[in-house]
């Protein structure tokens, strides 16, 4: 781990302050309301003290009506910018072995794009997080607030076979100071216990249900059982069936070889009871009875519809690490490089499994359903920061009003991990953790990515408008660009040192 000294930190960040007042910003909450500016909101250390409405727009702000700064404080000049609570990414690895992708890496990137809270949903062991997560509380590194989910299992001497196993194993979890667990799946009556145990505890959870385990315990076994999220897809659509009771699988598949389990689950949802039919109805009201969060992660899966989109994203070039970029080739390797064959015919078929997914998915919301964000970054195309934009993106296709996309950026996540009280929105009492960026992200949503929106200006001028400007986390103000040109280095540097130019798969350099 690498501990910021002072004097390097200082290029990125400034603060905390006794007070820091930022001027005349135009607020968009995570909790729903609509944009409100100019507003002052004033910050003591990392909580937000008062948020005072100080106008009209295009008129000329009464000075004497504004909070008064006192003697140390810190004044940020909004004026013209917009400012939303931070982002939380429910489904962020904080970069796995295979790729490369180091901690500071991963980190910089997430916080250059917003993203002040990131739920890790399993990474390289639980000690690991847990000690980011402490050194991420303490300020001590530039990161966000961490909420560690330990892999069920992970540290087990033995596979957990039993349900008591299960239970000894989630104490012992929970006695490490752990948030929660994610699940893979497994036998019914080890998810049972283990879910019953965790719920008495107290601690959150997270399920990815893979095919191994789903024909016996779905995602509504799951949340019967209490499981807080479901994440993905996986599990949802066996949930809905009507007409069988496994996935329609080929004869010849086999688990092991990706481009099978990738190009067969594209045809899953079709293979569920059809949107706003009884059976889909009932399972959607079930769930939503449950109070059961869903958390899509629609970006890890779109370059199966789209595979030239997510391979050619402008900002690889830039900001992807050779490790990384190398990682996402079409391998039997590497998890989520399933390109041994994907053509016209697996992309039209994903094309379709998203519209059902989505129809999914923003109903749910409508009937007061909470959904959140969440991205899985660090596989499939998909680069931290840029897929959580890309994610928000998603949100937005499948029907939900800017609005609605920022409450489940922010609001949606602090209330799944049960900290709505500290993060989520901005209110008074609570954290200073924000995103200012000089446009409307409500009107284009990418002006929120690092690389920002093309625009023509007036004059005929090519520009890129937007980027977020500053991420606040803690009450400390964060240089989001100054943090992206130094993941820029990293890369540059690592470019040089393994001479290494990014090319396309089976092109020659
Ligand atoms: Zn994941």
């Amino acid at each position: 781990m690498v501990l910021q000294t002072k004097t390097h930190s200082q290029k990125f960040s400034e603060g905390p302050f006794s007070q820091l007042i930022i001027r005349g910003v135009t607020l968009v909450n995570g909790n729903g309301a609509p944009p409100r500016g100019p507003v002052d909101i004033v910050v003591e250390k990392n909580i937000i003290k008062n948020i005072v409405v100080v106008g009209y727009p295009g008129v000329e702000i009464d000075d004497t009506k504004r909070p008064k700064l006192k003697p140390g404080g810190k004044e940020l000049d909004a004026q013209g910018m917009y400012l939303l609570p931070g982002f939380i990414d429910m489904h962020g690895h904080i970069g796995g072995v295979a790729q490369g992708a180091d901690s500071d890496y991963v980190f910089k990137l997430w916080m250059a794009h917003g993203i002040t809270t990131v739920r890790e949903p399993s990474g390289r062991g639980i000690d690991w997080t847990l000690k980011l997560k402490k050194a991420s509380e303490k300020n001590e590194i530039i990161a966000p607030r961490i909420y560690a989910y330990t892999g069920f299992g992970q540290g087990s001497k033995d596979p957990i076979s039993t349900p008591e196993m299960a239970r000894i194993w989630v104490r012992e979890n929970a006695k490490k100071g752990s948030d929660g667990i994610k699940f893979f799946g497994a036998a019914p009556e080890i998810m049972k216990a283990a879910l019953d145990e965790n719920k008495k505890l107290g601690l959150g959870s997270a399920c990815h249900h893979a095919q191994t385990d789903v024909a016996r315990w779905n995602v509504l076994n799951s949340a019967r059982a209490g499981l807080t999220t479901m994440e993905h897809w996986y599990g949802l659509p066996e949930a809905l069936f009507e007409d069988k009771t496994i996935q329609h699988y080929p004869l010849d598949y086999n688990y092991q070889n990706e481009q099978h389990r990738f190009e067969e689950a594209g045809k899953l949802w079709k293979q569920a009871a059809k949107p706003y039919s009884d059976h889909w109805n009932k399972v959607m009201n079930e769930l939503l009875e449950l109070d059961f969060t869903l958390d899509p992660t629609f970006n890890i899966y779109e370059a199966s519809r789209d595979l030239q989109r997510a391979r050619r994203a402008e900002w690889h070039e830039t900001y992807t690490l050779p490790s990384l970029w190398k990682f996402y080739q079409p391998s039997k390797i590497s998890h989520g490089s399933y390109w041994h064959d994907w053509g016209t015919e697996q992309e039209v078929v994903w094309k379709e499994n998203y519209r059902l997914w989505m129809t999914f998915i923003n109903e749910y919301k409508n009937r007061g359903g909470r959904v959140t964000t969440g991205s899985d970054s660090g596989f499939i195309f998909q680069l931290y920061g840029f897929a959580y934009i890309r994610e928000l993106e998603l949100l937005r296709e499948s029907g939900f009003h800017p609005l609605e996309v920022i409450r489940a950026a922010t609001l949606n996540g602090a209330e799944a991990l049960g900290v709505s009280d500290e993060i989520g929105s901005v209110e008074v009492g609570k954290l200073a953790d924000f995103v200012l960026v000089d446009e409307n992200p409500l009107k284009n949503l990418k002006v929120l990515y690092g690389t920002g929106a093309i625009r023509l200006t007036e004059e005929n001028k090519v520009i890129r408008a937007g980027g977020i400007k500053y991420t606040i986390k803690d009450g400390i103000i964060y240089n989001a660009k100054e943090l992206l040109t130094d993941v820029k280095r990293m890369v540059d540097e690592a470019k040089s040192n393994e001479d290494y130019t990014i090319t396309q798969p089976g092109m020659k350099e």
